[in-house]
């Protein structure tokens, strides 16, 4: 069973810091942290009032209304908080509005004001997408803090808070470093499926960088780590853009799960209600995208419910996939589990406050960081698995491929290595820069040797012989075992009187060879039928013409080298 989890330590501390760094973030609630809400005090002016225009009069019960168009001013009392209004700071996360005036009024009478609008949020940007606005310090009391948004898109939406000075810039701390470290993550991610996709040539890791691309795009934007390089972006268009990314994110992860798994283990039906869905959420993302007024809220919360579903559609997928045996389905529920929790979690639980106010936006960036990073690993876990099956199976190719070519009892070719052998200089003596010739070896009488020493010794004496044979085998002459007591050598630069006198001398060295753990004293002879190529001759040919001098040879008393010369023409030539 191959295991598709990866092991790779490096990974392991990461995912152990990460993991320490969130639950840091989920412990570590703030002691003087004040969470403000939409239904604050508030004045609502349907359409655009002139900047210097005072709020009409303030309700105290109920949402406001009809803000969208126009401006919405929302009051606070600050003596009615825990937090000291000589050291406070007012945080709101970027949401769609063209302009925030944060006034404070002091107790002398007096009121300062501090203010962004899309496009410009001066020093007043934070890490995680936040703005703060720090109540300038004075002789007088501060009492209270009034918030005028001009074209706000939800106040529903809005999250703000107030803290002390010092929580804040513990906060801004812990918050930036856990931005940085899910970001690089998932660059690490993203570079690493890109590699692969190239290296590996699949589509997966591709889907898989892609995604990772995304999420990094939208986690830089969401923490306005972007407004270094272009601080023109503040505001609503980061707000937008980061909707339109976090849609797409969400259906290219679905997809790149869904189309990772084979067709044959799904039902068709799951698959498309899945990928449906997974669509469904990016259409759903374009008018979102570009909502500034209308039912934004609402619109939220079906897109919510709507991912809810992706969510719980991939899951079954996966589960289903891995039920039926899908090595990849195992891969992705690993990558995917925590991405879900984390999405799952973003829907049911109020996580806005916690993660120092990164709160499920920083959730999810790690999470995809871990996902990404995940099947990342388990991708090349695979490949290197496949890798060495790969080269084992070469190897074994290369191993049955010379045994086939080998005969078991000498260790010399067999027939068709011979052939295979040979091949190449035939080329050479087509081309006429080299003679060629076969010899043709039979052992004289062997049968007797095994009627009266035994097949085990007839065996011995055959080894002898390819082992003497087996000392001529050179880049000039190729030696092999054709069957039974037949040998052959097949050579190469020699004809006329030198070839006569080798063959003369590999019949004397055979004969020489000593049997006597075999079969005792005396000789084991050999008779060698010989024949030239000429530069039209083939294997077949040769072989007949040398077999037929062999038979003279044999007719003639063995023990002897014949040389063919031509048909029926055989003779004695030794
Ligand atoms: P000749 O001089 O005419 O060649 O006589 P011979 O006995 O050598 O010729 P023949 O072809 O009649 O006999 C060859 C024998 O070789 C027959 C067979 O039993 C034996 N033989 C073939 N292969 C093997 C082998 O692998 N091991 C052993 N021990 N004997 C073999
Ligand atoms: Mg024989
Ligand atoms: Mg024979």
């Amino acid at each position: 069973q191959p295991r598709v989890y990866p092991r790779n330590p490096a990974l392991k501390v990461l995912a152990f810091l990460a993991a320490l760094l969130l639950w840091t973030g989920w412990t570590d609630r703030a002691a003087a942290e004040v969470i403000l809400n939409h239904s604050l005090c508030h004045a609502v002016s349907e359409t655009l009032s002139a900047d210097s225009a005072s709020p009409p009069p303030f309700s105290c019960i109920g949402d406001p209304q009809g803000y969208q168009r126009g401006s919405l001013w929302l009051r606070t009392n600050v003596d009615t908080y825990p937090v000291d209004p000589r050291d406070l700071v007012l945080l709101v996360h970027h949401s769609r509005f063209d302009r925030l005036k944060v006034s404070f009024t002091y107790a002398d009478g007096r009121s300062l004001s501090q203010e962004v609008s899309s496009g410009n949020f001066g020093s007043h940007w934070r890490t995680g997408g936040q703005i703060a606005f720090e109540a300038p310090l004075r002789d007088a009391r501060l009492l209270s803090i009034t918030m005028r948004f001009d074209r706000l898109a939800s106040a529903n939406l809005l999250r703000m808070r107030m803290m002390t000075r010092g929580e804040a810039n513990v906060q801004a701390t812990a918050l930036s470093i856990s931005v940085a470290a899910a970001l690089t993550l998932l660059l690490i991610g993203a570079l690493y499926n890109t590699t692969l996709a190239f290296s590996l040539r699949r589509q997966f890791p591709l889907w898989q960088a892609a995604w990772a691309g995304c999420m990094l795009v939208w986690g830089t934007m969401w923490s306005q780590l972007h407004l270094f390089i272009v601080p023109g972006l503040a505001g609503a268009v980061s707000a937008q853009t980061c909707t339109a990314l976090s849609c797409l994110a969400v259906t290219m992860a679905a997809f790149s799960a869904v189309m990772a798994l084979d067709r044959q283990v799904l039902p068709e039906l799951m698959r498309r209600i899945t990928l449906t869905l997974a669509a469904a959420v990016a259409i759903l993302g374009i008018p979102l995208t570009f909502m500034r007024q209308g039912p934004i809220e609402t619109m939220a919360a079906v897109l919510g419910a709507l991912i809810l579903g992706v969510l719980i559609g991939v899951a079954l997928c996966l589960g289903w996939a891995w039920r039926r045996g899908s090595v990849e389905a195992r891969t992705f529920a690993g990558a995917w589990s925590l991405p879900m929790l984390a999405l799952g979690s973003v829907q049911f639980v109020d996580t806005n406050t916690i993660f120092w106010g990164g709160g499920s936006q920083l959730l999810v960036l790690f999470a995809a960081a871990w996902q990404t990073l995940w099947l990342a690993a388990a991708a090349s876990r695979t490949h290197a698995r496949l890798r060495i099956e790969h080269d084992r199976a070469r190897r074994a190719e290369a191993q049955a491929h010379e045994l086939a070519r080998r005969d078991p009892l000498t260790g010399l070719r067999n027939r068709r290595g011979f052939v295979e052998a040979a091949a190449p200089m035939f080329d050479v003596n087509r081309s006429g820069a080299s003679p060629l010739a076969l010899l043709l070896l039979d052992i004289d009488k062997f049968k007797r040797i095994n009627d009266t020493h035994g097949h085990d010794a007839g065996d011995m004496v055959l080894v002898t012989i390819g082992n003497r044979i087996a000392r001529w085998e050179g880049d000039m002459c190729k030696v092999a075992r054709l069957g039974g007591e037949e040998f052959a050598l097949m050579v190469a630069g020699m004809d006329g009187f030198a070839l006569h006198r080798f063959a003369q001398s590999v019949r004397k060295g055979i004969a020489e060879c000593n049997h006597a753990e075999a079969i005792g004293e005396g000789p084991v002879t050999v008779s060698i039928g010989v024949a030239e190529a000429t530069p039209d001759s083939d294997f077949r040919e040769l072989y007949r013409h040398a077999d037929e001098a062999l038979y003279s040879a044999k007719h003639e008393g063995r023990d002897r080298v014949v040389f063919y010369r031509g048909e029926n023409a055989g003779h004695e030539a030794g």
